[in-house]
């Protein structure tokens, strides 16, 4: 595989682009935005015009898009235009609906397909260490997996299509409803008077620790750097976590499942963003609780 259309060249798009473009492979790139294409320029990636003019000839074609309605419209208008046995590689987190709907598409068209949202974050994107949660059939997999392992640091074949985004949902969705209890007991160890960096050398240790502790303690001072103390600049931005628990709302309200938490969660995320907190790191939570 030589060959990769790269589509969405935005925060995590580009440097996964220029990763691949890195490590040799011929990364020709597009996207609506003006500024978008200057930045792909600047760091040397070539762009041949619209979604349909970087796939003739490819051998991939990657998508890394806002939405799911925008990937489906991209996804069906390349499809046709894609080789014989090429591969599309929807990187974008979306519904899992829509994402079913892509690999019809694709299979369809007689178009190998993965879907393979990601975690880790634009840091993740720029060093390479995404984790990618891939689902697809295992032929797709085996093609698409040396470019995944490019980007990413961790590959995960989580099953048929559509399970990447799956994955996708319910892991943010526990990290939403997981930041929120942490915020909650760093504040209530406050009010209690107990030190905070006491409280994390227990819990962090204890039958209570979580990424949300050990790794992106949202106390400044407390624990390994992370946003908090950078004035909870992102880091995961609320618009951003908000937007994956309304996808894992939609999801559960699909399949009937029971999401108490997840739920709640929704609505504390929605509250802030409503309070214009959206720009800000989603742990900033601990700051708002008073609030919400
Ligand atoms: P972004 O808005 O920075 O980039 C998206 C890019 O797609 C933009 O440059 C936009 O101009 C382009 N685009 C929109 N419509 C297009 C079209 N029709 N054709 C070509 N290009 C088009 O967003 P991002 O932060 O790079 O996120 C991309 C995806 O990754 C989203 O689905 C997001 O939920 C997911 N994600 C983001 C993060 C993060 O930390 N930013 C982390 C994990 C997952």
């Amino acid at each position: 595989m030589k060959k990769i259309a790269f589509i969405g060249l935005g925060n995590m798009g580009l440097p996964m682009a220029v990763n691949l473009k890195a490590s040799g492979y011929q990364v020709i790139g597009s996207d609506v935005v003006d500024t978008a294409c200057q930045a792909a320029e600047a760091a040397g990636i070539t762009l041949a015009g619209d979604a349909q003019a970087v796939v003739q000839d490819c051998d991939a074609a990657i998508l890394m898009l806002p939405n799911g309605e925008i990937a489906s419209n991209v996804a069906a208008g390349v499809l046709p235009d894609m080789p014989a046995a090429s591969l599309l590689i929807d990187c974008s987190t979306i519904d899992v609906k829509t994402a079913k709907q892509i690999h019809k598409q694709a299979a369809k068209h007689k178009k190998k397909c993965l879907d393979a949202p990601v975690s880790g974050g634009v840091v993740g994107a720029e060093n390479g260490t995404l984790t990618f949660m891939v689902g697809g059939d295992d032929a797709a997999f085996e093609s698409g997996r040396p470019l995944l392992d490019v980007m990413g640091g961790k590959v995960v074949h989580c099953g048929d299509g559509g399970a990447g985004q799956a994955a996708k949902i319910c892991n943010n969705m526990l990290l939403a409803i997981s930041m929120i209890g942490t915020g909650e007991a760093f504040a209530l160890a406050e009010k209690l008077g107990l030190d905070q960096n006491r409280l994390f050398d227990v819990v962090s240790t204890s039958s209570g620790s979580c990424w949300s502790v050990n790794t992106y303690c949202p106390v400044p001072g407390v624990g390994p750097t992370s946003p908090s103390d950078n004035d909870y600049k992102p880091g995961f931005a609320v618009s951003l976590m908000l937007k994956d628990l309304k996808l894992a709302m939609a999801a559960s309200d699909e399949v009937g499942a029971h999401v108490h938490m997840g739920k709640e969660a929704t609505q504390i995320y929605d509250r802030m963003s409503e309070l214009g907190y959206g720009d800000d790191d989603f742990s900033s939570i601990i700051k708002q609780l008073g609030l919400l």
